[in-house]
């Protein structure tokens, strides 16, 4: 018998990650109280070749998630996205704001009040709204951007002043914890803010969408109350930098 070629051995990989990630991720909807449709999985598809984001694709995939504004502009044409929405999930340079509008459907790195501004800006210079969510740097983190827990809601209000774009959610990484008990408070954390922001009803500011859990902890971010995971090296193996 031959043997597999390389290519079809990623496939094989990949669809059978997403397969697993799939029944995982409905498992830990359904066990959170919800329905497994409420929770969306992105694929998260920085450093990974066109070539291989296409087979995700080609399985169901119908959310990816870059981190870098070249990166995606690099990558897009070459990629089936057809009926894919695309996300940028890395830090946004304000001088890249330009770049990016109107090509992602979303921006979920929003960390500044400024950044806001100009994708707003950016944005109605090209006659569009983007949609975005707000990015929390929980652990109070040096190394992450976000906003700081404790200036968030005022920058909520002034963000919610801002025309041309839109506040779907939050998004956020929670620091690498020692154990699950302390991941978890983390994440109740990010979900209290966005529950209390909810309730407030602050014109302009929908919160639908909340963002957290990444290959290594996305079944107890959904536990907590996810609606949008992001996961990479689950489905396409250790990045290669
Ligand atoms: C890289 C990245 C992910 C995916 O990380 P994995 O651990 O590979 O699943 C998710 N979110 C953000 C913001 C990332 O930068």
């Amino acid at each position: 018998m031959m043997e597999k070629s390389y290519l079809d051995k990623r496939q094989e990989d990949i669809c059978y990650n997403l397969d697993v990630i799939n029944e995982k991720i409905a498992e830990a909807a359904i066990k959170s109280g919800r329905a497994p449709e409420n929770v969306r999985l992105m694929a998260v598809t920085k450093t990974v070749d066109p070539m291989f984001i296409n087979m995700a694709l080609g399985h169901g995939v119908t959310l990816i998630g870059e981190n870098r504004v070249q990166e995606l502009l690099r990558k897009k044409d070459e990629l089936h996205l057809d009926g894919v929405e695309k996300h940028l999930i890395g830090h946004l340079q304000t001088n890249k704001a330009g770049q990016i509008v109107g090509v992602a459907d979303m921006i979920q790195s929003v960390d500044s009040v400024k950044i806001a501004k100009e994708i707003a800006k950016q944005s109605i210079k090209r006659g569009v709204s983007t949609d975005v969510l707000l990015e929390i740097n929980i652990g109070g983190e040096e190394s992450k951007t976000g906003f700081d827990k404790s200036e968030f809601l005022e920058s909520v209000y002034q963000i919610s002043e801002i025309e041309g774009i839109n506040v779907k959610g939050i998004m956020s990484v929670p620091p690498i914890c020692e154990n699950n008990t302390i991941l978890c408070k983390f994440f109740e954390n990010i979900y209290n803010i966005y529950v209390d922001i909810k309730g407030k009803k602050i014109d302009n500011i929908n919160m639908q969408i909340l963002s957290m859990g990444m290959s290594g902890d996305y079944e107890q971010a959904i536990l907590c109350g996810s609606t949008l995971v992001r996961i990479g090296s689950a489905i396409f193996g250790p990045r290669i930098y």
